[in-house]
């Protein structure tokens, strides 16, 4: 069934996105009597897992804790094929979950919100879409998502290119078959990474082009045993509770006691075998107490990990090429592999080093660096997103007071509690920067952002409030908290994309915020409890204008 829009082109909630977040802010907020409109760019729901479809993508947190946990029929009745979940098959789940709980009926796809422009007088939103449609609602919810706006190449020349180019972020829904061409990957953080043992099994040759070297741990996928399957779903209430109780939202590994200083060297050898062993990027994280917060002890991981690069990768210069040295393990998105290394052990697999000789263009036939040119039939830009501010930023959000959020966030973005802005009243983000979104399990994280803001919604609307606003002062003070939390850690050592240092000329904040899963849920339930703590609210001009039915 296809969206219907009242005739006077009103609701009380728009959404702008139908990823996990935007999917469970439809049916949270229409189950408190909202009438509620999603609207989304693509043709389906999904979002991340509906773009990126490269051979290859996976899920890097185990199955059974990356799904949603609001419904027990839902993770009771579903079934995980393996550890790690598949694109496909978390596509496949995630249009189950719009099935079975009739979402699709409130969505528009194929529409991209351009525009949204708030009223002081009314305390509305005014939308705009691409589709040349003009809606208006109290609350505005933005769930566009933190990796949602591929970072497209910018590489002098790429029109000439006579083969076929892709980004990972935006994949041909039909898929690409490499079979006996020249293809070059540019880029080596996670889908790059992914996708690199499969396409080399394809490609007549494949060319890697590497800026950096990023950290890649086994993940070791298994088809998911039925006894851990069953010994989960037994406990899943009380596993989803525990999962909050973690930094990274994560329930089922033991938390360390010890810092990686305090053991010896033989120790740390053993317990880093066993993690790499284990597989998975928490439980090696988890092997000290101390890997994100001392430079010495992480020191003892990442030497760990490039050991075990020299001794899988037989060539000497390529190894050395692969060994990460300019951030410590974990400051970057850890990633999960499945024979990342041993792919550099083919014969048709040419690792090549862009950080001392850049790409100086693409030529019709392939691509020049400072040193040589590569013939390629194909290339796949694994080159990330403009992560975290890049959707918000697309959207021209303003309000009638002159504000706007592009020349808000300039210097990066402000927030409070990674929720709301000060000036934007009624308009919230789920997992918004200076949350701890992309530093969890995400699924968890929209939920948690999700319940907040239906309970303030309740709040308000049971109070005759027909406005909120985070208070300039409660923002200051949360900024200045992420940064001195980030500034406890390892993580502003790294050149990554927390920092935006993926997009040139973006400017250098620390967006994520890193305190942890627990600290972070705890201070939003004491701002709730305490009347929402932080922001100011105000009663409506014209209620009836936007009475729910
Ligand atoms: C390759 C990859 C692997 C990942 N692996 C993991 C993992 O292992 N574990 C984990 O926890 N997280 C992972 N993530 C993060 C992942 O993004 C989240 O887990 C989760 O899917 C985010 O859901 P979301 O609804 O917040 O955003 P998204 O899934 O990004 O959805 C946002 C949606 O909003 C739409 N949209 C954006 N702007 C507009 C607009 N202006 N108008 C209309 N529609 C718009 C987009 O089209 C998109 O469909 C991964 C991300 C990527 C890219």
């Amino acid at each position: 069934m296809s969206a219907r829009t009242p005739e006077n082109g009103r609701f009380d909630a728009i959404i702008v996105g139908a990823g996990v977040g935007g999917l469970y802010a439809i049916r949270r907020l229409r189950k408190l009597g909202l009438n509620v409109r999603a609207f989304e760019a693509g043709d389906g729901v999904g979002g991340t897992w509906y773009w990126n479809r490269y051979p290859g993508c996976r899920c890097d947190v185990e199955s059974l804790e990356y799904s949603y946990s609001f419904s027990d029929e839902l993770q009771q009745e579903w079934h995980w094929p393996e550890r790690y979940g598949t694109q496909p098959e978390i596509l496949r789940y995630i249009n189950h979950v719009a099935d079975r709980f009739d979402l699709r009926r409130d969505i528009e796809f194929n529409t991209r919100v351009k525009e949204a422009v708030f009223d002081g007088k009314t305390n509305t939103w005014t939308v705009k879409t691409d589709t040349g449609k003009t809606v208006r609602a109290r609350y505005c919810i933005m769930a566009t998502g933190n990796l949602s706006t591929p970072r497209k190449p910018n590489i002098v020349g790429l029109e000439s290119f006579k083969g076929k180019w892709y980004h990972t972020g935006l994949w041909p829904h039909e898929g690409v078959d490499f079979t006996g061409l020249r293809v070059g990957v540019v880029g080596t953080g996670s889908s790059g990474v992914q996708s690199i043992p499969i396409i080399a099994e394809q490609a007549k040759h494949l060319y890697v082009f590497q800026r950096t070297a990023n950290v890649s741990l086994p993940a070791r996928n298994v088809p998911m045993p039925p006894d851990k399957e069953s010994a989960h779903k037994a406990e899943y209430p009380e596993r989803r509770r525990a999962a909050y109780d973690t930094p990274f939202g994560i329930a089922g590994y033991p938390p360390p006691m010890k810092s990686a200083r305090e053991a010896t060297q033989e120790e740390r050898l053993i317990d880093y075998e066993a993690k790499w062993a284990e597989g998975g990027s928490i439980s090696f994280l988890y092997s000290y107490t101390d890997l994100l917060l001392d430079k010495e002890s992480n020191d003892t991981a990442s030497e760990f990990v490039r050991r075990k690069i020299r001794t899988t990768v037989k060539d000497p210069k390529t190894a050395e090429l692969l060994c990460p040295s300019d951030h410590p393990i974990g400051t970057k998105r850890l990633i999960l592999d499945t024979d990342y290394y041993e792919t550099y052990n083919r014969d048709n697999v040419t690792l090549v080093d862009i950080g001392s000789k850049p790409i100086h263009g693409i030529m019709p036939t392939g691509l020049r660096t400072a040193d040589a040119d590569y013939a390629l039939d194909a290339i796949v830009f694994a080159t990330g997103f403009d992560a975290m501010t890049g959707a918000m930023k697309e959207i021209d959000i303003r309000t009638d007071a002159g504000l706007s959020i592009r020349a808000k966030w300039e210097d990066g973005p402000r927030t409070y509690l990674g929720i709301m802005i000060a000036g934007f009243a009624n308009l919230f983000m789920i997992t918004g920067p200076q949350s701890p979104g992309v530093k969890s399990q995400m699924i968890l994280a929209c939920e948690q952002h999700v319940d907040w803001i239906a309970d303030c919604v309740q709040y308000l609307r049971a109070r005759g409030f027909s406005r909120i606003e985070a208070e300039q002062e409660a923002e200051d003070y949360w900024g200045q908290h992420n940064n001195e939390v980030a500034d406890r850690t390892l993580y502003p050592l790294a050149n990554s994309w927390y920092v935006g240092a993926n997009i040139p000329g973006k400017p250098r904040v620390f967006m994520p915020y890193v305190g942890g899963v627990t600290a972070y849920k705890k201070k939003c339930d004491e701002v709730a409890a305490k009347g929402y703590e932080g922001f100011r609210f105000d009663r409506c001009v014209d209620e009836q204008l936007f009475a729910a039915k």
